[in-house]
């Protein structure tokens, strides 16, 4: 196993046939960025930052958001992080901020639906990652979008720090993207609308998944119905993604999907730009994916267009290994 992570960790991710998908790392705290990219990480595709908001008895400060960034920023050199603004609020309490306990907490007052209460505190953390963009390549990522509003509002917000620090003379990435996590199935049908608005997408399985099929991610009474094998899931990933490159914008997906090497290669015939995992899943997917051939793939893919039921899916998926070997 060590052998196999030494190998992977220089090596770019692509196919037998050549193309390139950004495998990338899921983190949580500043410190995992080195032992990402040691695991063979090609970027940052998810840095989440609920964990700098809990545990804690009042919130971060802009300098320490800002040294956090940078220190993340240290081992990436040029290799960019995509910043997801905190997701806290519903099943991730924050005490100090005296949000009321609900009876559906995923379907509550959690992500982008507490900024505009919690302004200071967003606002914050968005001058916190501008300053930080000045030493490195970050991005910007707004969890649990749902509506158009939700992105303009944000925009707003993210035009009116930017002035500000224009006005303070304090340095920033002019062009930094500003992307949302695709995870409320409501987006898919305004997509050509928030492609006009925002640079990139990224999927977060765990929550499509959990959104589109009416079912709990925690809940092991209806696990038979989280299957990311479902049809339904797979022809909305098919749809949104083609959606998503006909205006010339890319698509990552970084929920736990993506670390696993079985449907790597429904992922790949699917068309995604990156794939963003936990970081010990990083050498088996760079593995997995020298060895399956891009057109191979697309051609799954439209098979598994014509498939009923995930059952289906899953024999198909099983043909097509065996071919492999
Ligand atoms: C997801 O929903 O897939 C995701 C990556 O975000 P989280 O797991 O933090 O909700
Ligand atoms: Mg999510």
């Amino acid at each position: 196993l060590h052998e196999q992570h030494s190998i992977w960790r220089d090596r770019p991710a692509c196919t037998a046939d050549g193309r390139h998908i950004d495998i990338a790392a899921n983190i949580a705290l500043p410190i995992e960025a080195a032992g990402a990219f040691d695991n063979g990480a090609e970027s940052i595709g998810l840095f989440r930052t609920e964990m700098l908001y809990m545990d804690r008895h009042s919130a971060p400060s802009e300098s320490e958001l800002y040294a956090i960034f940078c220190d993340a920023l240290g081992p990436a050199g040029d290799r960019s992080i995509i910043i997801r603004t905190m997701d806290i609020g519903g099943d991730k309490p924050v005490p100090y901020l005296n949000i009321p306990p609900e009876n559906n907490p995923f379907l509550g007052y959690r992500a982008v639906r507490i900024y505009p209460e919690y302004q200071a505190l967003f606002t914050t953390q968005l001058r916190a990652i501008l300053r930080a963009s000045a030493h490195g390549n970050l991005k910007i990522m707004i969890p649990m979008i749902a509506s158009l509003e939700e992105i303009l509002w944000v925009k707003d917000k993210l035009q009116e720090v930017k002035q500000q620090l224009r006005e303070d003379k304090i340095p920033f990435d002019e062009s930094i993207s500003l992307g949302i996590m695709l995870e409320v199935p409501s987006v898919m049908f305004i997509i050509d609308q928030c492609c006009e608005e925002v640079d990139f997408f990224s999927i977060g399985s765990n929550d499509l998944t959990q959104y589109l099929m009416a079912v709990d991610r925690d809940n092991t009474r209806v696990e038979h119905l989280y299957n990311s094998l479902n049809p339904a899931f797979l022809r909305a990933l098919d749809f949104v993604i083609q959606a998503v490159h006909r205006h010339g914008k890319w698509m990552g997906l970084c929920g736990e999907l993506g670390g696993k090497t079985s449907v790597l290669p429904l992922l790949v015939g699917l068309g995604l730009d990156e794939i963003s995992m936990s970081a010990p899943a990083i050498p088996a997917i760079k593995s997995a994916l020298s060895q399956l051939e891009y057109e191979g793939c697309r051609q799954l893919v439209n098979q598994v267009m014509n498939c009923r039921t995930p059952l289906q899916v899953s024999h198909l998926l099983a043909q097509f290994r065996m071919r492999q070997h």
